[in-house]
This record gives C-alpha cells, structure tokens and sequence, in this order.
C-alpha cells in the first residue's frame, strides 16, 4: 500500500475501532488505488480519500416490538447514508442476529463502489437490524417491519435514501415496511423502496436479477478466454434469493449447478439441482436444506465442513461475507476450480481472493458481480418514476446490458492501471474514478 492511502487506512481502524468487516473491505478498496493515485495524483488531494471512508450520516434506533405471546423484544435498527455524490442513497437493509454497525458499514461503503458501476446516478447505503426471522410468524415479522420503519420513515424518500432487500428482508418485510411507511406519510411513494410486489410498484426482473447478473458476469469473463458456462459444473452456496436464481440462470446457460447451503449445512446433488422443488421449499415453506433431500433420492446433505470441498468448475458464493476462506479456495482450485463470481458481498476473505489470484484463475469480485440486483432497484425505481411497468424481456434485455457494461469497465481499467485480468483493481478503480469525479465536482461538502 502506498504511504499516502496507508495512512487514511490507518486512520480508519483507529476511528471504527473493532469494526473488522470494515476495515477488510476499506483495505481492499484503498490498497487497489496505488497504481490509480499514482496516475492521478489529484485524487488524494483535498482529503478526498478521508471523506470517501467517512459516512455522510449514521443512524442507530431502538426498535421495539411483541412477540405472539405478549412479551417485549428490542433489537437494534440502522441506517448508514455512506454517499450521495452520484444520486439518492441505496441499498438493501439486513435483517440477521449478526448485524451491527461494522457489518453495515462495510455494506455500505461496498455500495458506493459497486452502485456507481452500474451507471445508473445511486448512491451508497445499507441497513438493517440484528433481528432474527427464522422461525418468527408472518404477524411478529409485521410488528417488528412496522415499528422499524416508524423510525426510518423520516430518513428516507424516493429523492433521498431507497433502501431494499438484503439477507433476511424479502417481498414480505419490503411489503410491511411500505405499508407502513405509506400510512405515516399519507403519500405513496412507490420509489422510496425497492423489491416491491408487482403488483405496486414492483418491476420484473428485480427478484432475479442479483443472481442472473453473478452468472452472467461469470459468463462475460469466460468469454475473454474463449470459453462459456455450457456443460460446467457450479457449486453454489446459500439457498436465498441470489443462490436460487444464480442456480437458474446457470441452467439456462447450460450449466449444472450440484449445490446449495444454508446454515444447517450443504447439499450435493449430483444429478444436479432441481430447482422446482429448490424454490418449493425454500421459498414457499421457508424450510431447511434437509427439507429438500427427504424428497430428492440421490442427493445427500452434509453437515459440518463447507461447500468448498465440493470438485467443481464454477464457484457461486451466494450466502455471506468471510464464507470462503484460504483453504477452502485452495480446496477449490484442487478441485480444478477455474472461476469463481461472487453473488454474495465480500464472500471471500483476504486469503482466498489472494490464492485465487495467485493461481491466475478468472475471479469476478462481489461489488462487480453482484451489482445486477442494485441495478435492476435503479430500473424499478425510473418504472416507478415514469409510472410505467415494463414487461419481462425488456427489463432482463437492460440487465444483461448494465452486466456487460459493469464487466468491459472492469477490463478497461484493470489494462489501464497495468494489471489486465484484474478484476478486484478494475472495479475498484472503475468505480472509485466515478464517484471521486462527482465528489470533487461537487467541493468539499
Ligand atoms: P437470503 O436471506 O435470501 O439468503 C441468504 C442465504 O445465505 C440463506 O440460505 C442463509 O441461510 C445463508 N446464510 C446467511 N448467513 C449465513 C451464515 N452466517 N452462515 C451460513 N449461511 C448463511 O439473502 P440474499 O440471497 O438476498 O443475500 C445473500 C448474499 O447476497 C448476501 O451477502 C447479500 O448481501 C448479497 N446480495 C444480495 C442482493 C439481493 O438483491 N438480495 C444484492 C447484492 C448482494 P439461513 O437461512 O440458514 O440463514
């Protein structure tokens, strides 16, 4: 790292004391930026990098809520404004017993990056709260999004903040908390959130489009080296939204996924995944893994040890940040892994990214790979503000689109900076320039 982006780093663990997961991927974004400040020197100047790690605004709340049985539970709400330069703030909120201020703070400040490498004038932010859904009804989900919102209501607006779904918040929690937000506002703005239900407000595309958009850039880069997805065997982790769909559009590119996870363990499904029953299960029943082995003969469930261990030409890590870490990439490039696209956010530790480098296979970062579900937010909210909707083929049309686009800006700036192949410094760099442009047009606010 360069003396000059050593020293705002260094700043950063000193100020957000024991937040790791940010200081992990503040790490990663600065230690990218040598060879583009070493070009550029006036991305350094006027304390830009000091603003750039710094979130314009943090919101922490009490959220206090009933269970079915009578009894009061608080959990902690946030909301972290990272930056505005290039639109309103944008991001999903998490709702999973792990989440604290670090966790959204790394979120967010990823947001940023990889918002502004979709091209579509969003900014950066990410939220959510320590509450756990797993095995709370429908009516404790509603309780908990009403009195959330009631808090984030007056920091949001489709001009302002537009958050969206993340682990833990799908259609039903994106659906209480705008009922909510629309009965305290008395105003219905279908733009202030995103993942919306089609029928209010809701664009197609948006449920598929995290998962389409890591495959799809897996395909991209496959492409620079003549070759596709087509009879490739994927393992994924996670069973949630972006694992199902990425298992989806892997098929339809001609590939067999044979895995899935969740935090009761794995699967192997050498047959490969049968995705009817996938969905069926998980996002009918909300069920565990286990659920989809008693009724698949030929597939087998393990507990303990990681999907890594899995043989495998593609890796999808869909689940969570720090899932795949170096012995498990260097079990995967044992396996004969030869490309990984990362669905999650910042999947793969330090360690693992540094293996999959070292060893020169394609490996498409989480900020670049994952961008097709904040992009297709951007899409639903211009729907939103034009009061149209638009049909299946169009919105997917512009997906595959914004996917090759994030992915040839990738290329172009990994050539520029001298590391052709690059990914992590090419959406890194990419996204950086863009915003760092914007910030200093705008002065010193
Ligand atoms: P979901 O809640 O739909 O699914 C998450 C999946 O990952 C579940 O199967 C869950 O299992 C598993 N999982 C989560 N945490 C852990 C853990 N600590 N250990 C083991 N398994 C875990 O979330 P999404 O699919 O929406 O999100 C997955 C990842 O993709 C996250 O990193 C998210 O930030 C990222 N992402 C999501 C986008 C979106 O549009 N949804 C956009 C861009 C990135 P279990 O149910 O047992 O907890």
């Amino acid at each position: 790292m360069q003396d000059v982006v050593e020293k705002v780093y260094e700043q950063v663990v000193a100020r957000n004391r024991g937040e790791v997961e940010f200081h992990q991927a503040v790490h990663e974004v600065l230690e990218s930026l040598g060879p583009v400040i070493a070009k550029h020197p006036h991305y350094a100047e006027g304390a830009l990098l000091e603003r750039i790690v710094e979130p314009e605004r943090q919101i922490m709340f009490r959220v206090p809520w009933v269970d079915d049985a009578g009894q009061v539970h608080v959990n902690r709400g946030f909301r972290i404004e990272f930056n505005s330069a290039l639109g309103p703030y944008k991001g999903g909120l998490r709702f999973h017993p792990s989440v604290n201020a670090g966790i959204i703070k790394f979120l967010g400040f990823e947001q940023i990056f990889k918002n502004a490498l979709t091209a579509q004038g969003i900014g950066g932010g990410k939220g959510g709260s320590d509450f756990d859904p797993h095995g709370r009804s429908d009516a404790e989900v509603m309780r908990f999004c009403q009195s959330f919102m009631t808090e984030l209501a007056r920091h949001i607006g489709p001009s302002t903040d537009v958050p969206a779904g993340d682990i833990g918040v799908g259609g039903r929690e994106i659906g209480y908390m705008f009922g909510q937000y629309k009965r305290l506002r008395n105003s219905y703005d279908a733009g202030v959130l995103t993942g919306k239900g089609l029928a209010w407000g809701g664009s197609l595309v948006r449920t598929e489009a995290t998962g389409y958009g890591t495959v799809l850039f897996a395909q991209s880069m496959l492409a620079t080296k003549g070759e596709s997805l087509e009879g490739k065997k994927v393992l994924v982790s996670g069973a949630g939204n972006v694992a199902i769909y990425a298992i989806e559009k892997a098929q339809q590119l001609g590939a067999t996924p044979i895995t899935f996870s969740d935090s009761s363990g794995y699967v192997v499904d050498e047959a490969g995944v049968d995705l009817e029953l996938l969905k069926q299960v998980k996002e009918v029943e909300r069920g565990r893994v286990a659920d989809y082995v008693e009724r698949r003969p030929g597939a087998r469930l393990v507990t303990g040890g990681s999907v890594w261990e899995v043989p495998g030409d593609v890796a999808l890590p869909c689940a969570t940040q720090n899932e795949l870490d170096g012995d498990a990439a260097n079990t995967l490039l044992r396996g004969g892994c030869g490309v990984v696209s990362e669905g999650a956010n910042m999947p793969s530790t330090p360690e693992a990214v540094e293996a999959f480098q070292k060893a020169g296979i394609l490996f498409g970062p989480g900020k670049a790979a994952n961008a097709g579900g904040v992009a297709t937010s951007a899409l639903e909210m211009e729907q939103n503000a034009g009061r149209t909707r638009w049909d299946f083929a169009t919105a997917e049309a512009k997906l595959t689109g914004i996917m090759a686009d994030i992915h040839d800006s990738c290329v172009a700036a990994a050539e520029e900076y001298g590391r052709p192949g690059d990914y992590v410094l090419g959406a890194n760099a990419a996204g950086f320039t863009r915003v760092a442009d914007v910030m200093i047009a705008h002065g010193i606010v």
